[in-house]
């Protein structure tokens, strides 16, 4: 890590404490106030919790921290994705989005967007690389891609869409800015599900959209004001909490990941696996250069539905669950949902468990 992002993080772990009086609380109070002193409406730092609250706001500066940018917070991933693309595409606009990723976003996107009058195109994310940006007014991508960790150059996207005159937003769910930052290569607004590794304790639902553009990222908070998608108190609290302790799960959750991917590639009922850490992953070299740690998901196929199920069924430290980034590895067969991937594909999300525990539970499962 550089030291630009070790003083942030240490910034983000005392960024109340240049502030506190003589007796205030140490850790961050959860405020569930709806309404605020107002004897005069000039010059209120909160006025309604619609707008902005106290707890928000601390998260906000958490995230503004890593993510170097203008943060607003959402109850949702796709609360922030909602409002980044409604908040950039007008009717007759065109959205390219990947038909390989995170798929509530493309039945979003064909449910209420394409209805509106915006023309809603699909391509893989591997053909990110070569497509003609013409025409588009947004290029959204996500790498790597859920569930396939398909990885794009970001860097040149942007060059080739800013060409195009349209935008990129990055869906950055899967690595988090301590491993990726899509602004910084060129992006123009960054999304995200903070549900997954940053609350990271499966117990909050929450997204941001962060951004270097003023009046684009006024135009996101209107919609949040306006639209009425705010974040929960106590969600904020939460994950408050866990970006805290954000940079030293991922260390563990990674270390694990790349650990226990190179031996299910050795496994003899591995088919075929996926991770960007391995060297001969196809996304390898672009990772390297594009990421700062290659992530805590590994993609692993075996023969078929049964024997997938049959594993995830017999390890006992796999919680069977959608979602991921928890402090519990999971593991979740992804054709269930309809995903374009094998009937015998489970994505992992490698948890905090001790190493050799969750691989002797895992060996055993497979075998
Ligand atoms: C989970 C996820 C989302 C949606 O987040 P929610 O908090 O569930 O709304 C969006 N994009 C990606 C890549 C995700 O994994």
């Amino acid at each position: 890590m550089d030291t630009d992002m070790q003083r942030r993080l240490a910034d983000l772990l005392h960024h109340r404490s240049a502030g506190l009086e003589k007796g205030d609380p140490v850790s961050l109070p959860l405020t569930t106030s709806t309404s605020f002193h107002l004897p005069e409406v000039q010059g209120a730092p909160y006025i309604y919790a619609r707008n902005g609250t106290p707890t928000w706001e601390a998260v906000e500066a958490q995230l503004s921290l890593l993510e170097d940018a203008e943060t607003v917070t959402f109850p949702s991933g796709m609360g922030a994705i909602s409002a980044a693309l409604f908040a950039t595409l007008t009717a007759g606009d065109r959205v390219i989005l990947p038909s390989d990723g995170y798929y509530v976003t493309r039945v979003l996107s064909e449910g209420f967007l394409a209805p509106l009058g915006v023309d809603v195109v699909q391509i893989r994310t591997l053909d990110y690389a070569t497509a003609d940006f013409t025409g588009a007014a947004v290029v959204y991508l996500e790498t790597p891609s859920n569930p396939g960790l398909d990885v794009v150059d970001i860097a040149d996207v942007c060059v080739r869409a800013h060409a195009a005159g349209a935008i990129v937003i990055v869906d950055n769910t899967t690595m988090t800015p301590l491993m990726q930052r899509p602004l910084d290569l060129g992006a123009d607004l960054v999304v995200a599900a903070d549900t997954k590794a940053p609350a990271g304790h499966s117990d909050a639902l929450f997204g941001h959209v962060a951004g270097r553009d003023a009046r684009r990222m006024a135009r996101v908070r209107d919609w949040r004001r306006l639209s009425g998608s705010v974040p929960g108190s106590m969600e904020a609290w939460l994950v408050h909490r866990g970006l805290e302790t954000l940079e030293v799960r991922l260390e563990r959750m990674c270390a694990s990941a790349a650990v226990i991917a190179d031996r299910l590639q050795s496994h003899s009922a591995v088919l075929a696996l996926r991770y960007p850490g391995l060297m001969d992953d196809p996304a390898n070299a672009l990772s390297k250069r594009q990421m700062q740690g290659f992530g805590f998901l590994i993609g692993m196929t075996v023969k078929d539905a049964t024997l997938a199920e049959g594993f995830l069924a017999r390890c006992p430290y796999l919680v069977r669950s959608t979602s991921f980034g928890g402090t519990h590895s999971a593991g979740e067969r992804r054709a269930r949902w309809g995903d374009g991937v094998p009937e015998g594909f489970i994505r992992l999300s490698i948890g905090v468990e001790p190493v050799e525990a969750l691989w002797a539970a895992m060996r055993d499962a497979l075998n």
